[in-house]
């Protein structure tokens, strides 16, 4: 007889499913810090608070005074390709939200605890809680009073999947990726205002402000007087690319390309393209081996830029990539022009 026995298809079970999706996108708590973060931005919040235990293994919590979820809304919330920031295709060609993929919240939720709270009414009365629970996540809605706006909580991130668990590091070193995490957010959007709390400590207090200085107070409590003291700030715009922000001056090199920060129309990038155009413009001015520091924001048509390249959003392609760069380069180029080349003496560690 035939010993061989074909194997049943079936589909696998939601929590699996998202399981399996959280792999992508979830590898430690500072992936799900920024997926909360973006969440509070698109909610047009003003104020958004980020509360942090134990390097995020044990809690993330982010707190947002946005426009909240209505109630009925809320059980969609939590699976999988259920988002209400596009429709349709056409709609992601130009999409200005952070997120439109409708997997955050199902996959972090398929790996953790989750608990969202929020109200969308303007009485602080009102509000729920929900929660998907078991292998086919029901989403179990309560009654929870919550002032205007949402809550997200993630306790024990990877309780259910050792494997992934395995692949965390020491408190310190998860915090510190987190920080950055928040400190990308909290460079992109000045209107709002940030807090970040870790084991009950104030880590970063940002009041709102969006004039110049406040903007340079921002920077200096998030990267250090340092920066701001060795940077030159630029604005040029040329047709519909804008580019604006601060350069750091040759004065200012460090070891590592760790202070580096390139904003694609509020979203944080690391692209090829751009990391070329902008080590073209700094050759002539730094040593080999140094690497500049700098906070750009470029601003562009969101029809000439793809976001959807990767789930976590860090890849863009530009449609005219090599319009893009030429820009970058020269107006980056200008500026460096005139600025005294690095002495042994400026360099930063
Ligand atoms: P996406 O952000 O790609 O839409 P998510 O899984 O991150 O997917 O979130 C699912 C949906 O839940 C969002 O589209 C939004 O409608 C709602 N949502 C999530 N977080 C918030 C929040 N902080 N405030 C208001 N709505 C939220
Ligand atoms: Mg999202």
């Amino acid at each position: 007889a035939n010993a061989v026995v074909t194997p049943k298809i079936h589909v696998l079970d939601p929590r699996l499913a998202n399981q399996i999706a959280a792999g992508e996108v979830v590898e430690r708590p500072a992936a799900v810090a920024k997926e909360l973060i973006e969440n509070a931005i698109d909610a047009a919040s003003r104020r958004i608070e980020v509360e942090v235990e134990q390097g995020g293994t044990r809690l993330i919590k982010v707190r947002d005074d946005g426009v909240g979820i209505a109630e009925n809304d809320l059980p969609l919330a939590l699976s999988r390709h259920a988002t209400s920031k596009i429709e349709s295709l056409g709609d992601l060609e130009g999409v200005s939200s952070l997120g439109f993929r409708g997997e955050a919240l199902a996959s972090i939720s398929s790996v953790s605890r989750l608990a969202l709270t929020s109200n969308a009414l303007d009485d602080p009365r009102s509000g729920f809680r929900v929660m998907a629970e078991g292998r086919g996540m029901e989403a179990r809605v309560a009654p929870a009073p919550h002032p205007r706006g949402t809550s997200v909580e993630v306790r024990d991130l990877f309780f259910n999947t050792p494997a992934r668990r395995k692949f965390l590091r020491t408190e310190k070193t998860e915090f510190a990726h987190l920080e950055e995490a928040f400190r990308r957010q909290a460079l992109s959007r000045y209107d709002i205002a940030w807090t970040l709390r870790h084991n009950q400590k104030t880590v970063h207090q940002l009041p709102p402000g969006d004039s110049p200085a406040a903007r340079e107070r921002r920077i200096a409590s998030l990267l250090g007087k340092t920066f701001i003291e060795h940077a030159r700030y630029i604005e040029r715009q040329v047709g519909d690319l804008r580019l604006s922000g601060w350069v750091g001056l040759p004065t200012h090199s460090r070891g590592q390309a760790d202070q580096q920060y390139f904003f694609v129309n509020g979203r944080v990038v690391r692209d090829r393209l751009v990391a070329h155009a902008v080590r073209q413009a700094y050759r002539d001015v730094l040593y080999n081996g140094r690497h500049p520091v700098f906070v750009l924001y470029l601003d562009v048509d969101p029809d000439v830029v793809d976001v959807n390249v990767h789930p976590t959003k860090h890849e863009v392609r530009f449609r005219d990539g090599r319009t893009v760069h030429d820009f970058l380069f020269s107006s980056l180029h200008r500026c460096l022009a005139h600025t005294q080349p690095a002495t042994n003496a400026d360099e930063t560690p």
